[in-house]
Parts: structure tokens; sequence; C-alpha cells
């Protein structure tokens, strides 16, 4: 029977649905039923497990699954040996200490001897033992954002993105303690042939975020400022310079990375350049 790597995705949940979708953006096709537990596609030897996301450390620690998706979140939490194999960029959130708002925070210490409720035991605790503080952690399992209005805890630790949700809870937030991202992990003895199907896999998923995290840029510009353009401009080896139907004008096309994006527009726009049109880039291949 043909080779199949076998990649576990949470069942449902904040990562659930970006993990399938960068995975169709690689070109790989299936169908996935909600209430499955597995899925084959049909064009890449590839079997998904949708568990939930607790779960999938020890999966592919154990080598039941070969791959895997989660938070860095939890993947530090579980401690689990496997190998992080790629940061995917999305599911970002931090995980954040809180404290009731009308209370006075001047620094970490104002937990000293106080009770924090947290889901992240591991990586709190490691944290506060970095800080010197000692603190009591009681770990509870899910709606921590509750426990100091019910006496529970003084604080809590939890996942944080908007900090709406804490506010509603009449907390706020003090410190920052970790910053996460969906990551993809991979059991530390893969056989050659599932390495090679990795290695497949990870060519495609690095076009796809190349190219999400780049953009086309197409420009008008006058021959006499053509130079200084072409030096604001990265592009993949040099931009590619056309001449436009009228005279003394040029089309320039090239790639800019997000990072720089407004700023390189700016300068561009400064330097002479008209008619910008930006298009996003499906996938990129350096
Ligand atoms: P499960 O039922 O699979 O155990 P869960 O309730 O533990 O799910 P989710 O809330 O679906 O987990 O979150 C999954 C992961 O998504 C988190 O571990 C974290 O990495 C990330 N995440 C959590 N909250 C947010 C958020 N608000 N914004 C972005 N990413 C988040
Ligand atoms: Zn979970």
């Amino acid at each position: 029977m043909e080779v199949q790597i076998r990649i576990a995705v949470q069942k449902s949940g904040r990562l659930s649905e970006d993990s399938l979708k960068l995975l169709k953006e690689c070109g790989i096709k299936f169908n996935n039923g909600i209430k499955k537990l597995k899925a084959v596609s049909h064009n890449f030897p590839i079997e998904f497990l949708f568990l939930r996301d607790d779960d999938i450390p020890g999966y592919v620690e154990d080598g039941i699954a070969d791959l895997g998706i989660v938070g860095e979140n939890v993947h530090v939490e579980k401690g689990k040996s496997v190998d992080v194999i790629k940061k995917l960029g999305f599911s970002k959130c931090r995980l954040s200490l809180a404290i009731p708002k009308n209370e006075d925070y001047t620094d970490v210490n104002y937990f000293q001897g106080k009770n924090i409720a947290t889901s992240y035991p591991g990586i709190l605790g490691q944290y506060l033992k970095e800080k010197g503080v000692n603190s009591e952690i009681h770990e509870i399992s899910g709606s921590v954002e509750i426990a100091p209005s019910i006496g529970l805890a003084e604080g809590i630790c939890d996942i944080v993105s908007s900090g709406s949700t804490l506010m509603s809870n009449g907390l706020k937030e003090v410190e920052t303690i970790f910053k996460s991202e969906a990551v993809l992990i991979g059991n530390t003895d893969l056989s050659p042939e599932k390495a090679e199907l990795l290695n497949k896999l990870l060519f495609r998923i690095n076009a796809v975020l190349e190219g999400k995290s780049n953009k086309y840029v197409l420009l008008n510009a006058p021959n006499d400022s053509l130079e200084r353009i072409i030096d604001i401009l990265p592009g993949m080896r040099s931009p590619t310079v056309l001449p436009l139907a009228q005279e003394g004008w040029s089309s320039i096309h090239s790639v800019i990375n997000e990072d720089v994006f407004w700023d390189k527009i700016e300068e561009l726009r400064q330097a002479g350049a008209e008619g910008v049109l930006v298009v996003p880039i499906e996938k990129m291949i350096k």
C-alpha cells in the first residue's frame, strides 16, 4: 500500500477552519463531514484525524499522528517531545495575567502570595519562577475569566486576543506572559518515506505562506524617475519594466512584502509613481 502521512487537526474550534483552509490552499482535496473523526485526501497521500487540540501533541509524540496543527500555547503547555516544523501565522493570541479592574497594579510582585486561576499551570509556573514570584496556581479547565468574580482566585492567566472578554468580566490585562500562533508539529522519528511526504507538504505550505505575506504591485512612472523607483522596489530578482504606449512612460511590476508595503507605496508615490495596482499572490516559490 502507498505510504500516507497522517495529520491531526482540531475537530472544532479556533484552529479548525484556518488549518483546513491552509491545507486546501496547498491543493489538497478532501471531504470533511463535521461529525467524522477521519478523512483522506484523493489527490495527496495524507489522512486527517480530527481531535481536541489538547490531545494533538500527545498523539504526535506517540506516532498515532505524524503531524499536527496546534497553538504554541498548547504545544508548550503539554511539553511533549515533538518537532516544531513551521509557524503558520494564524490563530495569533497571547497568554496574559489579568486582575479585577479596580485594583492598583505596579508590577508582577502584585501576584506574590496570591491565588491565580488558569488552564496553563505549566507556562504560568515557569513564568512566575523566572520572576521570583510565589503564587498559588489554581488549575481549571474552562471559564477562567469568571474565577475572580466568584471568589475562586484573585487573578487569572488566560488567552487574550482583543481583550473584550476580560473587560466584560470586569478584569484588566496587566502582563503578557506568552505569545502564540498556530504551529505545525511533527513526530521526531518519521520514516524516510513520511519525511519525504512532509517535505512535499512543507514546500507547498511555504509557497502559500510566502504568497500571503507578499503583494504583486504594478505601477506607471515617467522614464526619468525609473531609476529612483527601481531603487525603492525589491522584487524577486529585480523589477520588470515594460514600455507604455505613451512615449516616455513605463509600467513597472514587482513584489513587495507586507511588512514594508505601506512605507514603500508612500516612497513610490513621492518618486513619481502613478496608477498603482496591488494584486494578491496565491503562491510564491522563491
Ligand atoms: P478543544 O475543544 O479542541 O479543546 P479549546 O476550547 O481548547 O478547543 P479553542 O478556543 O478552539 O480551544 O482555541 C484553540 C487555540 O486557538 C488556542 O489554544 C489558541 O492557540 C488559539 N486561540 C484561542 N483563542 C483565540 C483567539 N481569541 N484568537 C485567536 N486564537 C485563539
Ligand atoms: Zn483545548
